[in-house]
C-alpha cells in the first residue's frame, strides 16, 4: 500500500442500469420514459443561443423554482432543484442526517440510500418489508436521525395512502422524513398536500420518468421554506451554479404544458395495465404495480436466466442480485411496440 492510499475514501459505490451503446435495443431497464420531453421543450432547445452559455447560470435557479412552486401552490422559497433528484437527495442525506441515531429506511428500496449514508458516514438501519414487499410503518415509530423512503417504493412498485405517511409524521415530529416520490405521477397521492401540516417534512421529486427527461438531468424538493434554505446553505459550500443555462429553460417548458404531461401519464399507465394482464398470461405474478415499472416473477424459470437471455436479444431489463428479490426482474413500461417486443420474447417460458 502506498503511503497515500490510507488517506483514500474507501466506498462501495451506486451501479446505475446499463446504457447500452448500440441504439438498436428494447430499452426496458432504466424506467426512463418511453416518449419525448413536451414540444415545448424541443423548440427551447433549439432557439438556445450559444452566448448565453458564456455566463453564469442563476444560482437560485429561480426560474425553475417559481415554476414549480406556482405549479404545486407553494411559495418559491419552498422549492430547491438539482442536478437529477439523485443530487437532491445526496444534498439532503448531508444537510439533514447529521444524528447518533440510525437513518431508517427499508431493507427493499432504493439502492442509492445505503450508498450516501456510507459516503457520509452516517448510521442507519433497514427494517425489513413484511412478506408483501409492504413497508411495515409501525418500524419507524421509534428514535432515529432521519426517514426516508420512496412512495411508491422501488423497485417493488407499490404505493401507500396518504394516511400511511400521515401516521410515519406523526409519530416522528423529531426528524426529518423525506418521502421520494420519483413515480408519485403514475399512481398515488402526493404528499405535497401534506407540507402545509408537517415542516418537518421534505417532498422528493423528478423530471426523469414522467417528464421524460432523464438526460437533463433535474430533481427537485419541497418542503417548509427553513430545510429548504438549510439546502441552499450546504449547495452554496459545495457547488453554487448546480443547473446550468439548458437546463433551467427546458425545465421551465416542460411545467408549463401540463396537457402533455397528463396525456403522457395516461399512456403509460394503459400500457402498464395491459402488460400486468399480458405478463400474467406468459406465467408472471407482478405486484400491483403504482409506477412506470413492473416488478415480476415467473413461475418456473428464474429471474436471471430470463434477464440473460432477454440482453441476448438486446431486450434489456434490470436484474438484482440481492436478498428476497433476486428471483424478480424490474421491466419498464415501454410504448406498446416495445412491450409487444417483450411479450413475443417470453411467450417461449410460458
Ligand atoms: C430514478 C430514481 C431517482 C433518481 O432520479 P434522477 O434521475 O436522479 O432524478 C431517485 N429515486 C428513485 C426511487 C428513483 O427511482
Amino acid at each position: 500500500m502506498k503511503p497515500w492510499e490510507k488517506n483514500i475514501r474507501q466506498v462501495e459505490p451506486y451501479v446505475p442500469g446499463e446504457q447500452p451503446k448500440n441504439g438498436n435495443v428494447v430499452k426496458l431497464n432504466t424506467n426512463e420514459n418511453p416518449y419525448p420531453p413536451a414540444p415545448g421543450v424541443e423548440k427551447a432547445r433549439l432557439a438556445f443561443s450559444d452566448d448565453s452559455l458564456r455566463l453564469y447560470p442563476d444560482p437560485a435557479a429561480s426560474s425553475l423554482t417559481d415554476v414549480l412552486a406556482e405549479y404545486y401552490g407553494l411559495d418559491s422559497d419552498q422549492v430547491f432543484v438539482g442536478v437529477g433528484s439523485d443530487d437532491v437527495l445526496a444534498m439532503a442525506f448531508l444537510t439533514f442526517f447529521n444524528s447518533e441515531l440510525p437513518v431508517l429506511f427499508p431493507d427493499i428500496t432504493y439502492s442509492f440510500y445505503s450508498v450516501w449514508a456510507d459516503l457520509y458516514r452516517i448510521p442507519y438501519e433497514r427494517p425489513a418489508l413484511d412478506e408483501n414487499f409492504r413497508i411495515v410503518k409501525e418500524d419507524y415509530y421509534r428514535p432515529n436521525g432521519g426517514i426516508i423512503f420512496p412512495n411508491p417504493n422501488a423497485p417493488t412498485s407499490l404505493v401507500e395512502p396518504l394516511s400511511f405517511i400521515r401516521d410515519i409524521l406523526d409519530h416522528n415530529q423529531e426528524s426529518v422524513v423525506i418521502v421520494d416520490e420519483a413515480y408519485i405521477d403514475f399512481g398515488g397521492e402526493s404528499a405535497v398536500s401534506l407540507l402545509k401540516e408537517y415542516e418537518n417534512l421534505l417532498v422528493v421529486q423528478t423530471f426523469s420518468k414522467s417528464r421524460s427527461m432523464a438526460g437533463m438531468r433535474i430533481g427537485y424538493a419541497m418542503g417548509n421554506s427553513s430545510l429548504i434554505r438549510a439546502l441552499n446553505d450546504v449547495k452554496y459550500s459545495y457547488n453554487s451554479y448546480t443547473m446550468n443555462r439548458p437546463s433551467l429553460v427546458m425545465g421551465v417548458e416542460a411545467v408549463k404544458d401540463d396537457a402533455y404531461f397528463r396525456e403522457t401519464i395516461q399512456k403509460i399507465i394503459k400500457t402498464r395495465e395491459e402488460a400486468k394482464s399480458r405478463l400474467a398470461d406468459l406465467g408472471f405474478t407482478c405486484l400491483d404495480s403504482a409506477s412506470n415499472f413492473l416488478f415480476a416473477t415467473h413461475k418456473r424459470v428464474p429471474a436471471k436466466q430470463i434477464f440473460t437471455e432477454l440482453k441476448e436479444e438486446g431486450i434489456f431489463v434490470r436484474y438484482f442480485n440481492s436478498a428476497r428479490i433476486d428471483n424478480y426482474l424490474r421491466i419498464t413500461v415501454g410504448t406498446p411496440e416495445e412491450m409487444e417486443k417483450l411479450y413475443q420474447a417470453l411467450a417461449r417460458y410460458q
